[in-house]
């Protein structure tokens, strides 16, 4: 197949999974990331996928990127906007760092890769573009008003984006996963993961694979007619 995606932290985590099952599935992959060199070394190693360095919550720092991947691979036709970041604390003890890095990374970034590839895919008169949220965007989270924030912001995004590509061959779809078991995840305490555990009707953290077979269906060309939607993937703990 000759469609390029690009994933966005796809090197890691959920978006190491969903690149893999994109490549598996036929498509041409790149794979973005921001600072671990060894884990992207490793990947594209295992993978044979190639991996672009840049900081999506940089305009500039995309459009480069966007420059070379288009060089070496050609015209972005999917679009996964998977990296994401956390910096949970309480609001009144939270520093305007956390609060815009957050911002930044996980809802920025959205325009700065959509705003790069959006022309070409109206041009083309094809496009899929999946945003990554997040089960916290949806019903908050304590300690996460900027993650929140950020996640609730990707789902507003996701729908006016949908209207405005609709006539062009173009859907724009959201993801909200629940807990899933990655290194994100494993950052939060044992304790209060345990209590997580315990709210999650299926009784166990979510696989990247998981999400990976969402994002996969989402960017066929089956599923055209689904546009402007947040599919949610939780385990059963938060139904909307
Ligand atoms: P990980 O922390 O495992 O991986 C995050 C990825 O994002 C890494 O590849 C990282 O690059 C990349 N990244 C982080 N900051 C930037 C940046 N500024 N520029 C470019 N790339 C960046 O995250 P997960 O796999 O757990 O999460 C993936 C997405 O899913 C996120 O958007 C997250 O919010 C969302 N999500 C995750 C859930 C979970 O339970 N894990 C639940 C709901 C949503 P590098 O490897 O270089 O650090």
């Amino acid at each position: 197949m000759d469609r390029l995606a690009l994933v966005t932290g796809g090197t890691r985590g959920i978006g190491h999974a969903i690149s893999v099952d994109l490549k598996n599935a036929g498509y041409k992959v790149a794979a973005g990331y921001h600072g671990n060199e060894a884990a992207a070394k490793k990947f594209a190693g295992e993978t044979a996928i190639p991996v672009f360095r840049f900081d999506v919550s940089d305009y500039a720092s995309c459009e480069a990127a966007l420059k070379s991947i288009e060089q070496r691979l050609g015209r972005v036709d999917i679009l996964v906007n998977n990296a994401g970041i956390t910096r949970d604390v309480m609001l009144h003890k939270m520093t305007p760092a956390q609060w815009s890095d957050v911002i930044a990374t996980d809802l920025n970034s959205c325009f700065n890769t959509c705003r790069l590839v959006i022309e070409g895919m109206r041009e083309r008169g094809f496009g899929r573009i999946v945003n990554i949220s997040s089960i916290n965007g949806q019903k908050g989270q304590f300690g996460q008003t900027n993650y929140a924030a950020a996640k609730a912001g990707v789902i507003g995004f996701t729908k006016a984006l949908a209207l405005e590509s609709a006539a062009k061959g173009i859907t724009v779809n959201a993801v909200a996963p629940g807990y899933i078991a990655t290194e994100m995840v494993a950052a939060v305490p044992k304790a209060t993961l345990d209590r997580i555990v315990a709210q999650i009707p299926v009784g166990r953290l979510g696989h990247g694979e998981e999400i990976a077979h969402i994002v996969r269906f989402l960017v066929s060309e089956e599923a055209a007619f689904i546009t402007g939607s947040t599919v949610t993937a939780n385990g059963g703990q938060y139904l909307v």
